[in-house]
Order: structure tokens, then C-alpha cells, then sequence
């Protein structure tokens, strides 16, 4: 059962050279209790579509849908219920905690802006609480964040966004500011408290082995659109869309017989802004043709495999020649 319904969803924003399409037309679920990962190279629109999801920015048209209500028309006072249900951890922990609040400050926060807690004793309790649920130890409570090393600042990212009780968090970048050794420490927490809570996650990020590690599925964005999506081992074993593909060959190989070649991709980004109405890929593609340089290709089931899109004139051609 979907948890999260995206039907073209768009955001735009004026700028004075034209309109920059951050998001154009993103349609895609996302299953209660799994991870969507999404991918692709900064500015791609990733981080945007999360905000945009839950809200963070106000979307320029287009529909989602929370638990099956659409939330794009709500008004404040009747999204704040929602809000609470949604939330998000961010890529640069350092950034997003206030430096003058103590842990157990920032932990509070969000539970008093929301009057959870009916009294002093109830409020330390639930966030001691949180402090064991994300490994955070409680002498620390007192602590201030630049006390803290990057992996416990990212913990007490991770229990604000969990102490009001959310299904739905999307995680933004949230491992990349982090020592490799720490990566993994963080990416098991999310895993273990999905698996405990259900929660659901949208993932975001521009590492394809941090992907792979933790979703269902993933979809690849590429100038802010879906240009394939699929369930995370049919991705990995079968990408069709020549930018999956580079993005693919990218991750680091620990063979040294590997004859595996990283596909270096030549040629421009195309703007965002005011974007023909042809592939925003052609640019770069080693495959392109005048079709692809003219038309746009929708995002298509492919043939036999009714759970992988792929957003690309020549995909299944260039499968078949492979
Ligand atoms: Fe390349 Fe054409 Fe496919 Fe775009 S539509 S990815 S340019 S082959």
C-alpha cells in the first residue's frame, strides 16, 4: 500500500533569466515501511522533491497525497497534524541544530512546539528515551553540539525527527557530511529503527553504495526529472537509462581483476531554465539522435517488467544491442 502518491508534481521557481524547472512532472509512490531512494548529481531536483513533499516549499502545481488525503491545497491549521507525521533529517547536522541549544534542548524542541509532553517530568523522559533509541548516552544530555562529533550531532538530527512520532521521513543526504566509518553506524540506525517503527523513508543522496544499502527501490533524477525508476536489484544489475548507467559505473570496484569501465560522460548540462521540450540528457548522451534532441521521452514501463521506467527514446534498443 502506498503511503506517499506523487502525480506530477512541479516546482518551479522565477528567476530572471526564465523559469527554473526544479522538479517537472515527478510522478512516483512510495510503500509504507520501505525506502525510496532517490538519486542523482547535485542539482538534479532531489532535495527539492523532499522539501516539496512534505511541504518545506510549496509546490507550483501538481498533486501528493499522505495516507491517501491530498495535502498540496491544505491549509496551515490542517496540514499541522500532518506535519507532524512527516518530517526530515538533514545532510549538514552542524547546520541544523542551533549551537546555543544543549542536547537535551534540541531533542525537547520539537515535542513543546507541539505541547506532547504534559508536564517537566513526561518532557526528560521522552527525551531520554529518544537518547537510547538513536545510541545517543545520556551524560551527554547536557552537551552542546560542537562537543559532539559529526555521527552524535546526526544522532540528535535523527531523534527530532523521530519524537513526534512520524511514518514518513525524508533524509537528506543524510550521511554524506560523515566519516565513512560513521556512514555505516547511522545508515544500520535508520534500518533499525524502520524495522522496529515502520517508518517510511525517502533517501536521498548522490552515492550509489550508500543507496544500495538501505532502499526498496530507487529512482535516478537528472535536471529535475524521473529518468528511471526500479526495485533497488533490478537498478543495480539492469540499468537502462545511459545516465543510470554512468552513475553505476561510477561506484568503486574492490577487485583488482574487475574489467569493469567507469563511463566518463562529455558535453554540457543542459539548463534548467525554460528547458526544451526534448531529452534533458541528449547533451551528454553517447546516444543520442535527432529524435532524442527533438522529442521528449515519456517515463515508460518496460517491456516485460511492468515495475521498471525508464525515461529514453532508445532504452530498450540499446538493451537489446548490449
Ligand atoms: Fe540518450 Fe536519447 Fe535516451 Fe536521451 S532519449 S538518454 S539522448 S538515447
Amino acid at each position: 500500500m502506498a503511503l506517499i502518491e506523487i502525480k506530477n508534481l512541479k516546482k518551479y521557481y522565477t528567476t530572471p533569466r526564465g523559469l527554473l524547472h526544479a522538479v517537472d512532472d515527478v510522478t512516483l509512490d512510495i510503500e509504507k515501511g520501505k525506502t525510496l531512494g532517490v538519486v542523482g548529481e547535485s542539482g538534479c531536483g532531489k532535495s527539492t522533491l523532499g522539501k516539496t513533499l512534505i511541504r518545506m516549499e510549496d509546490s507550483t502545481s501538481g498533486s501528493i497525497k499522505f495516507n491517501g488525503k491530498e495535502i498540496t491545497g491544505m491549509s496551515q491549521r490542517e496540514f499541522k497534524p500532518v506535519r507532524t507525521q512527516m518530517q526530515m533529517i538533514f545532510q549538514d547536522p552542524y547546520a541544523s541544530l542551533d549551537p546555543r541549544m544543549s542536547v537535551s534542548q534540541l531533542i525537547a524542541e520539537p515535542i513543546q512546539t507541539y505541547h506532547l509532553a504534559k508536564d517537566k517530568k513526561e518532557l526528560d523522559d521522552m527525551v531520554g528515551a529518544l537518547m537510547d533509541e538513536v545510541g545517543l548516552a545520556r551524560r551527554l544530555v547536557n552537551s552542546y553540539p560542537h562537543e559532539l562529533d559529526g555521527g552524535r550531532r546526526q544522532r540528535i538530527g535523527i531523534a527530532r525527527a523521530l519524537s513526534l512520532n512520524p511514518e514518513f521521513i525524508v533524509c537528506d543526504e543524510p550521511v554524506s557530511a560523515l566519516d565513512v566509518s560513521i556512514q555505516a553506524q547511522i545508515l544500520n540506525l535508520l534500518m533499525d529503527l524502520q524495522a522496529e517503527k515502520n517508518l517510511t523513508y525517502m533517501f536521498i543522496t548522490h552515492d550509489m553504495s550508500v543507496v544500495k544499502h538501505i532502499s526498496d527501490d530507487i529512482c535516478v533524477m537528472y535536471l529535475g526529472q524521473v529518468v528511471e525508476k526500479a526495485n533497488y536489484q533490478e537498478l543495480f544489475i539492469n540499468p537502462m537509462h545511459p545516465y543510470a548507467q554512468a552513475l553505476l559505473s561510477a561506484i568503486p570496484v574492490p577487485s583488482i581483476h574487475s574489467k569493469k569501465e567507469r563511463i566518463i560522460l562529455k558535453g554540457e548540462i543542459t539548463s534548467p531554465i525554460d528547458p526544451k521540450p526534448c531529452c534533458r540528457f541528449a547533451a551528454r548522451c553517447p546516444y543520442a539522435t535527432d529524435q532524442c534532441r527533438e522529442t521528449e521521452p515519456e517515463l515508460k514501463p518496460v517491456t516485460g517488467n511492468p515495475s521498471h521506467f525508464v525515461k529514453c527514446h532508445r532504452a530498450e534498443e540499446l538493451a537489446a544491442a548490449q
